[in-house]
């Protein structure tokens, strides 16, 4: 490796605005990659990380992106299962302990030693990256790396959060909240056999959730969305998974829910939701938070992009577009995902 610099998009301060600047290139340490980047999706959390909104937040100067492909230039210390010149990803879940109660028992991703993608560790917008080899993705072969890049989060996430929403095939399964997650979200359940109903506040994003496959859509802005469900439905979805970036919208999944329903929050917008104690107690309503997904998980989400199964709506961009797509982003204007090529 002879360049000593490379280009990326850094949170100075919280804020709306990246620094698109040079940064030292790091060099990988034990069980360590760098990575030169092809391609990364930008997350609404990325946008989350660099305003500060979460309880917990990252220390800048840092990197954000949690959804980088590229090729393995250089590999530090330690037994790698990967080797120079293969196409890898860096996801949220970017390293755990592999030790703990957590580790050991298939929830990694609650592991209290985690490092986080774009977060604890510097990510993917800039054009090289570190990777923990025994956690990056394994990109499979003949991906298109600005496609196959969402489903490093936005794809494994909602696979995971439809696998814990217990909902079977034959069922009704809402999306609310269409957007990168969303719309992946989609396609993941009616690949499993669920009959989708999605719900947004953008008449175009119920376009795209129409085309992936769903066999109603809400405009929640125009009409109540528990009514409008609960009617199509009778009687309420036996799941619901919530990617929306409004709080709001976590209140109503509980009017949009079967009795004995499952509700699954992926989305993290800043703030709280009204829970309806007498609702929730006499339909017998489960509500979980979900997480990205485990390794086991990834390469899963991934093999349903692999057979075809799941195909991203992407938009190409550069990094130096990175301060226009995130204000796109706060404004609900991304259809799909954003996708950098480098
Ligand atoms: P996005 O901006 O692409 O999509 C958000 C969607 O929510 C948009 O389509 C928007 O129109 C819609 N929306 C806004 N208000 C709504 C309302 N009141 N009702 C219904 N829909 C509404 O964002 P994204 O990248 O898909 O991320 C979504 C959320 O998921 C973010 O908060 C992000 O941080 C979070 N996230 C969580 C995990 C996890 O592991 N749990 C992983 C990735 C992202
Ligand atoms: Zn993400
Ligand atoms: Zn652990």
């Amino acid at each position: 490796m002879t360049d000593t610099t490379f280009r990326a998009a850094v949170v100075e301060d919280f804020g709306p605005e990246l620094n698109l600047r040079d940064v030292e290139m790091p060099t990988p340490g034990r069980n360590q990659a760098l990575v030169k980047l092809q391609a990364s999706g930008i997350c609404h959390t990325d946008l989350h990380a660099a305003e500060g909104d979460w309880p917990v937040k990252p220390e800048p100067p840092f990197v954000p992106g949690h959804e980088g492909v590229g090729e393995v230039v250089e590999l530090g210390p330690g037994d790698h299962s990967v080797k120079v010149g293969d196409i890898v990803g860096n996801v949220w879940l970017w390293s755990a302990c592999g030790e703990c109660e957590y580790c050991r028992t298939g929830w990694e991703t609650l592991c209290n030693q985690a490092e986080y993608g774009g977060y604890t560790v510097n990510g993917s917008f800039g054009t090289y990256m570190l990777v923990d080899t025994r956690y990056c993705a394994r990109i499979p072969e003949g991906s298109d790396p600005v496609e196959v890049a969402p489903i490093l989060c936005a794809g494994v996430t909602v696979y995971k959060g439809l696998k814990v929403s217990e909902t079977k095939p034959g069922q009704f399964m809402v999306i609310s909240g269409v957007g990168g997650l969303g719309h992946i979200a989609v396609q993941y359940a009616v690949a499993m056999g669920m009959r989708v109903i999605a719900v947004d506040i953008a008449d175009e994003k119920l376009e795209l959730a129409k085309k992936h496959g769903a066999e109603f859509t809400v405009n929640a802005k125009h009409a109540d969305p528990a009514e409008a469900v609960q009617e199509f439905t009778d009687g309420g979805a036996h799941g619901v998974l919530v990617t929306a970036v409004h709080p709001q919208a976590f209140g109503q999944a509980v009017g949009m829910a079967r009795k004995g329903g499952t509700i699954v929050f992926n989305g993290l917008p800043p703030g709280d939701f009204p829970a309806p104690i007498f609702e929730i107690v006499f339909k017998a309503l489960t509500i979980r938070g979900s997480l990205v997904g485990t390794r086991q998980d990834l390469a899963e989400a991934l093999d349903f992009y692999a057979r075809g199964l799941i195909k991203p709506t992407v938009s190409e961009c550069s990094l130096d577009d990175v301060n226009a797509v995130f204000e796109e982003l706060r404004h609900g204007k991304v259809d799909g995902r954003m996708s950098i090529r480098y």
